[in-house]
């Protein structure tokens, strides 16, 4: 008997909603609009929804202490709250945020439960407040529990899985469940995100490509990274060590906010909203019945309601819509991928061998065989110790971080979403995707191609990479230079008060 399909949603969760910054991006709608797109779709037909319930303080200090649900209870008032949220990095908080973070995180214990029992098979939580940047005594970046590093240690301690494998595609860096899990054999992590050679939030090294924990890092060290240079990271680095690592479950981060226009624009990512859908399945492949998403970020509802039905399409085992892969990865993610490729060989077997089928077809074009550049940049410093020397001041500014889209940009965004979706459906203008079951041809000497590391491509990388890293690194000088300047969380005149 085929095992359904598990999901959890919840309106209470939506009673978190920042009360003294109507710009924050991390609203209540994002749940109701994933569910409401899901339910359209008739993805939730079948479906069995597992209730929401509150976590315990047993679970929570899983990996929290038990003074940082202390604190959080004694926050009673708006303003108890944003005082709080001076000293940390990137979070708003109200006095009912803690029950919604607490139905958060029992939520997804509950559903990762569900399926160890085999009462549902593949599922999603659709949660809110999200968890991957929380740590420790260090709520921070949106998120108050780290509810899947939580879940993954709960799920080997507990529920009798020997081996876990964590897939956080969220733009941003999973350094709440990095922190959370790091020490922890039993369970690989997987992430990939926006890092610009140090310059983007957490600005800390230990992000690149070159972790000799149990993870798997793929920094983007440029914008508009596109599904098929993110599926290219999958085929060549993640998939090979998953399959040595032979997980008996995944979790998935599902951050969306890596999609095509999302918030950021141009200066986001550019992963089309079938991507999602072509990830999940490959982890499906690895793992039948035993993969589990979670929401983390996203913010732009075209985007992410998009994303999250391609998605479920991906964990259902439906057909997805046919992309067509490029015949070669930009210079950029072409560079990181070798990198990471040639770090993780010296560990992972299945990782050596994809690396000498690289080298081999390097030899055969007449090009050199890759070999790593003899330093790293990192561009971070200043950044990371003027960030903590601000937080240790309680200055750290609470509100308007980033603005939010203007209506302008909102429209040009949901154009530039809605465009692609007709360009991937065969009946233009009713935007209604062309499903196949076999979405995307490329064999292996299709894919080695796609990696060829000769000059156009570390032209490439240069070019894209300065384009990125040095607007970002120009920012923060202007603003460490500058009187009464602004760099998202940071404040001059605050600072200097
Ligand atoms: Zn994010």
């Amino acid at each position: 008997m085929a095992l359904k399909f598990g999901f959890v949603y919840d309106e209470r969760m939506l009673a978190h909603e920042c009360l003294y910054d109507c710009s924050m991006e991390e609203s209540p709608e994002r749940c109701r609009l994933i569910y409401e797109r899901l339910n359209q779709d008739g993805l939730l037909k079948d479906a069995v929804r597992i209730p929401a319930r509150p976590a315990t303080n047993e679970e929570i200090t899983i990996g929290h202490p038990l003074g940082l649900v202390r604190q959080l209870e004694s926050l009673k008032t708006n303003e108890d709250c944003e005082n709080y949220c001076k000293t940390k990095d990137y979070l708003w908080l109200q006095p009912s945020s803690l029950s919604a973070a607490r139905l958060a995180l029992g939520s997804c214990m509950d559903l990762v439960k569900a399926n160890v029992e085999k009462k549902i098979g593949n599922g999603f939580a659709i949660i809110r407040p999200p968890g991957h940047h929380s740590y420790g005594s260090q709520p921070q970046g949106y998120c108050i529990f780290s509810n899947v590093a939580i879940v993954a240690k709960h799920t080997v301690d507990v529920l009798g899985i020997n081996k876990l494998m964590i897939v956080d595609f969220d733009i941003h860096a999973a350094n709440g469940t990095y922190e959370t899990v790091k020490d922890d054999h039993r369970i690989l992590l997987v992430s990939s995100h926006m890092y610009n050679c140090g310059t983007s939030w957490p600005f800390q090294k230990v992000f690149d490509y070159d972790s000799n924990d149990n993870n798997i890092f793929i920094p983007f060290n440029c914008s508009m990274n596109t599904e098929n240079d993110l599926l290219a990271a999958y085929n060549h680095v993640i998939m090979p060590i998953a399959k040595e690592f032979q997980p008996e479950t995944i979790l998935v981060s599902a951050g969306f906010d890596s999609g095509y226009y999302d918030a950021m624009l141009e200066n986001g990512q550019a992963i089309k909203a079938p991507g999602y859908g072509y990830i999940v399945k490959m982890l499906e492949d690895l793992c039948p019945n035993r993969v589990l998403a979670f929401l983390e970020g996203g913010y732009f509802w075209k985007n992410y309601t998009e994303c999250a039905a391609m998605m479920v399409r991906g964990l259902k085992g439906m057909s997805l819509p046919k992309i067509e892969p490029t015949a070669r990865v930009n210079g950029s993610m072409c560079e990181v991928i070798w990198k990471a490729l040639y770090h993780h060989s010296k560990r992972w077997k299945f990782a050596k061998e994809r690396l000498e089928q690289l080298q081999n077809q390097q030899e055969i074009m007449g090009l050199q065989r890759y070999s790593p550049p003899a330093f790293k940049l990192y561009l971070g410093h200043g950044f990371r110790e003027h960030l903590e020397f601000v937080r240790d001041n309680e200055r750290l500014k609470t509100r308007q971080w980033l603005p939010r889209l203007t209506k302008e940009q909102e429209e040009i965004a949901s154009a530039k979403i809605q465009n692609y979706i007709e360009v991937l459906s065969v009946h233009f203008l009713i935007s209604k995707y062309e499903f196949v079951d076999e979405p995307i041809e490329l064999n292996v000497d299709d894919e080695l191609k796609q990696m060829v590391w000769d000059e156009k491509a570390k032209a490439d990388c240069f070019l894209r990479n300065a384009k990125t890293c040095l607007p970002l690194y120009d920012g923060f000088v202007n603003y460490l230079q500058s009187k009464d300047g602004t760099f998202e969380c940071f404040d001059k005149k605050l600072l200097n008060e």
